[in-house]
């Protein structure tokens, strides 16, 4: 039988968890043993009993066997050195595995002939759609975004008109279209906004328009392509100072801005420089998603709020893990989509030769197979 181990994990303010007491049930059916580090779930709102209920063994956190035995690791983030040096020979991990420019992770993988999977990896193939969990997540994040910056905000979302006198909308700009920054227009329209988005993928104008927001247009400067495999490309510093002066107008104006611009394995484009917030309204609010990539907006810290001229610039990178019960639902259900197809009869097979696999599987019993990712933070 396919053990399968479900770690508490360790990164500070995590609160998700890589497998519910219903994925736990489906794992079951798929012939495979399922071991659940004590109290893994209980920040996500699923206690032990309710996985032992469903099939799965609940472990210690010191029972050093358990890692020994696993055949697969289930992870939000990738376990620590501790717990990695305790596989055996061959054993799996999954999860976010942070692989971009991570020579310390190549190492252990490959001293350790560990196998892995870093599903920030995961290819944008419509097979791959219901295995993502970087859109479930930053589903949750964009909607997750506006209601941080509504609760920050120093006045109204909703137009109203009352009878002490008639309140304006809030005007909120949206940096980056992509599934963050849509689920963010989707949640400010929700609460009254008036909302505007920039994105240099032109495909996203539609999808903000059939939301009801408006798309900011792109500067004219002629640069293509702007994707590829489904991802933004990095644009150039003159467009970049283009559409900074197009967004500095629209700034100037707004309530809120809510970044969620980036690039895979890049630095996040600044979107927002020094003059730009010079001119924001001060009790204005900038939510920066992309601050653990260096941030579209200058001056935004991690896990920090800092006031400058009097805006609020709040440095989100974890939005996520505020919603664990949803996030580690999606999260197990994309892990379940992901390893379903390779278990015939009870018995898990990885298919190497698989798309998907090809696309994100990082390591083979020690052998690297994503070698720019890990040096220089580009895909192969
Ligand atoms: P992302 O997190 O990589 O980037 C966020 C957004 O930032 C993107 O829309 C990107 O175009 C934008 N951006 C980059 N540089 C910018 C700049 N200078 N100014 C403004 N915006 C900038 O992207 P994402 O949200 O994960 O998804 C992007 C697209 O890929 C979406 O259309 C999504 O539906 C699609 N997608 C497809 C699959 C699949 O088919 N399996 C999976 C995931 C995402």
């Amino acid at each position: 039988m396919t053990k399968i181990l479900i770690p508490l994990e360790k990164s500070i303010g995590e609160r998700r968890v890589s497998a519910t007491p219903e994925t736990v049930k489906k794992l079951n059916a798929l012939g495979c043993e399922i071991f659940i580090e004590k109290s893994a779930g209980e920040l996500s709102g699923f206690n032990d009993f309710s996985y032992e209920q469903n099939g799965g063994e609940i472990f210690n956190f010191n029972d050093n066997d358990v890692w020994k035995k696993a055949d697969i690791v289930f992870c939000i983030n990738c376990p620590d050195k501790e717990n990695l040096i305790k596989l055996k020979e061959g054993a799996l991990v999954i999860g976010l595995m942070n692989p971009f420019g991570n020579k310390k992770l190549i190492e252990i993988l490959s001293v350790q002939k560990l196998s892995a999977i870093a599903l920030e990896l995961l290819p944008r193939i419509s097979r791959a759609q219901s295995c993502d969990v970087l859109s479930s997540q930053a589903n949750i994040a964009g909607y997750k975004s506006v209601l941080l910056a509504a609760s920050e905000l120093d006045r109204y979302f909703p137009m109203l008109m009352t009878a002490a006198g008639t309140v304006q909308p809030a005007k909120v700009v949206i940096l980056g279209g992509g599934v963050a920054g849509l689920q963010a227009v989707a949640t400010a329209k929700r609460l009254g906004a008036m909302v505007f988005v920039s994105d240099i993928r032109p495909a996203v104008k539609e999808q903000v328009e059939s939301l009801g927001a408006k798309f900011i247009d792109l500067p004219e400067i002629s640069e293509k392509p702007l994707e590829s495999g489904g991802y933004a490309k990095a644009v150039s510093s003159e467009f970049l100072k283009e559409q900074r002066e197009i967004l500095s107008r629209h700034l100037s104006e707004a309530d809120v801005a809510i970044c969620t611009a980036q690039v895979l394995g890049k630095k996040a484009p600044i979107l927002i420089n020094e003059n730009m917030l010079e001119k924001m309204r001060p009790g204005s609010v900038v939510v920066d998603l992309a601050v653990s990539q260096g941030g579209n907006c200058v001056n935004t810290k991690p896990n920090e709020t800092i006031i400058r001229n009097g805006v609020k610039l709040i440095g989100a990178p974890d939005l996520p893990t505020s919603v664990p019960y949803h996030a580690s639902s999606l999260f197990s259900k994309n892990l379940i989509s992901l390893i379903s197809p390779f278990f015939k009869e009870g018995i898990f097979e990885l298919i190497k030769d698989d798309e998907i696999i090809q696309g994100c599987l990082i390591s083979d019993k020690g052998a690297i197979l994503q070698e720019k990712v890990f040096e220089i933070g580009v895909r192969n």
